[in-house]
């Protein structure tokens, strides 16, 4: 029998094994669809190419098991996961969502565009993700904060305000964060406000953080807008999904002189041919939880969306709304990505082909965690920004991120999705050289 030493190892290998199967871009999921998108860019990345590999696996996935007492005596189990994708550039940063259909690929997905898209700004954060498998409407309050106290209580082991800072999400909102902030903070002896950004503005948050996503994308629609003449003034717009996304930018485009004529969500979908009342809209969601039953608007088919003549569509919901099938049907002269990963890379194609300009999600939907990186910022010196002056950074930031990704899609003659990937993967993967391998 051999023994092992470094003279005479037991076995040789250098590594490059296939990927594992739940990296394996034969996964259907967002995870499939963003490894295809890093194989649009690995042509246009130079002598960095030799670091690509690195994009295509998480550097570290966490699943953890997340037991509460329910408010009927049982225990129920619930499974949480936190994605590390890459922290080459800084600590991983990005949200956490609670929603029923969450997976590890999902959140692996999920916390890969957090790496772009903080690249793609240029803020010094890597990207994460993370999550949890339950449907939240389900729970009571005092269920909703313990598992959310538990979640955090297991994850604690790799967050923290220089490891990887949490954020809001699909269904998770500044109370979520303060229970957050206070799990960790209780389990480490300190009052840690840095350890995660979204949190009410009492407690250490940002001022204009709420609105922080739904402003980036009316900004960088705005800019994109004037590139192609077309007016806002006038506009039509759909939008899907009327939350803290959808909601907002609505919002700003309505009070920009556009005509918000279609809104979908989970409760229903919604016309108006003059134009939605957004104000009134905005408060029946508020009482009612959704635009469905809003008296002042039609009810149309939920799938009748797609057709709805607009010039600008927003799909400010969850991934995979726009599939090849769909991709076809859309009117709209422009696409802004307010989820994540609403557009699969075949309705992309597709969308291309016929025109049809997409921001995307890398771009268009990094206003929240600029105002997040605000935010933990103001949080390390404990000095507070006033509005003004958080909105003004904001849009600067947007605007100067969103014009070097339009000079590179027009210089290298690809679309606005793979221009954003060709800025952010190298500015990711330069790092990354220079850190250099340890050990
Ligand atoms: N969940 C948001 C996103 O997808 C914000 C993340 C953050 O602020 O860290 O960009």
């Amino acid at each position: 029998m051999s023994q092992a030493s470094a003279a005479n190892p037991v076995a040789i290998d250098h590594g490059n094994h296939p990927l594992p199967s739940y990296l394996d871009a034969s996964n259907l999921g967002p995870w499939g669809n963003y490894l295809q998108q890093v194989d649009r860019v690995i042509p246009h990345l130079g002598s960095l190419a030799r670091w690509a590999e690195t994009l295509k696996r998480p550097k570290r996935v966490l699943i953890v098991d997340v037991p509460i007492h329910m408010d009927d005596g049982t225990v129920a189990h619930f499974e949480g996961y936190r994605v590390q994708h890459n922290v080459s550039r800084g600590p991983g940063k990005g949200g956490v969502r609670f929603h029923q259909d969450v997976t590890l690929s999902e959140v692996m997905a999920l916390s890969a565009w957090m790496s772009v898209k903080n690249a793609a700004v240029n803020v010094p954060y890597g990207g994460a993700k993370g999550g949890i498998r339950v449907d939240p409407k389900k729970l009571s309050r005092g269920e909703l904060e313990r598992m959310t106290r538990r979640y955090t209580s297991e994850i604690g082991i790799i967050i923290g305000p220089n490891k990887d800072i949490p954020a809001p999400d699909v269904n998770t909102n500044e109370q979520i964060m303060a229970w957050m902030m206070d799990t960790y903070s209780m389990n480490t002896g300190s009052t840690a406000t840095g350890v995660v950004t979204g949190k009410p503005v009492d407690l250490g948050g940002s001022l204009g953080r709420r609105e922080a996503t739904g402003r980036g994308v009316y900004t960088v629609g705005c800019e994109a807008a004037a590139h192609i003449g077309l007016q806002i003034k006038g506009a039509r717009i759909a939008v899907q999904g009327f939350g803290n996304v959808g909601g907002v930018a609505g919002k700003l485009f309505a009070e920009g002189g556009a005509r918000i004529v279609a809104v979908q969500d989970h409760s229903g979908t919604i016309y108006q041919e003059a134009g939605l009342d957004v104000p009134a809209l905005l408060q029946h969601v508020a009482e009612q939880g959704g635009v469905g039953g809003f008296s002042k608007a039609e009810t149309m088919a939920t799938d009748s969306f797609w057709d709805v003549d607009c010039d600008i569509l927003i799909p400010a919901a969850l991934e995979q709304q726009i599939t090849a099938a769909k991709a076809s049907r859309i009117k709209a002269r422009m696409v802004i990505e307010g989820a994540n990963g609403p557009t699969t890379p075949a309705a992309d194609d597709i969308l291309q082909s016929r025109n049809i300009l997409v921001l995307p999600d890398v771009i268009a939907n990094a206003g929240g965690v600029t105002v997040s990186y605000f935010e933990w910022v103001q949080d390390f010196s404990s000095f507070f920004w006033d509005e003004e002056e958080i909105n003004a950074r904001l849009v600067k930031i947007m605007k100067h991120a969103f014009a070097a990704v339009w000079d590179v899609s027009k210089d290298q003659k690809v679309s606005l999705r793979t221009a954003t990937f060709i800025v952010a993967c190298k500015r990711i993967l330069h790092t990354r050289e220079l850190r250099g391998l340890y050990p």
